[in-house]
């Protein structure tokens, strides 16, 4: 039997969160547009706490790669469309 899912557009993806897991951060959460992603993550490090996110000196800085291709691919939307898609059984509870 499928699983049903919850899919959407990429280009209908306005903001990501990403929580810094450094304890002296303690959990701080940034909720970034996607147009500035890659602005705020332009280097490999927290904008909160100022410490290294870990990506390692041979990692590329996947932050500001993710904002990067996001941005790119909401241009090329008429072009080429990416879905996102989520299996509806790992959905967040409703608030
Ligand atoms: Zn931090």
């Amino acid at each position: 039997m499928s699983k049903k899912l919850l899919s959407f557009p990429l280009h209908e993806l306005k903001m990501i969160r990403v929580r810094c897991k450094n304890p002296k951060c303690r959990g701080a959460v940034l909720e970034v547009p996607i147009e500035k992603v890659g602005c705020f993550y332009n280097s490999s490090t927290c904008p909160v706490c100022r410490e290294d996110l870990g990506f390692g000196v041979s990692e590329p800085n996947w932050l500001n790669m993710l904002g990067k291709a996001l941005a790119g691919l909401q241009v090329a939307a008429d072009r080429v469309e990416v879905e996102v898609m989520l299996p509806e059984d790992n959905l967040p509870e409703a608030e």
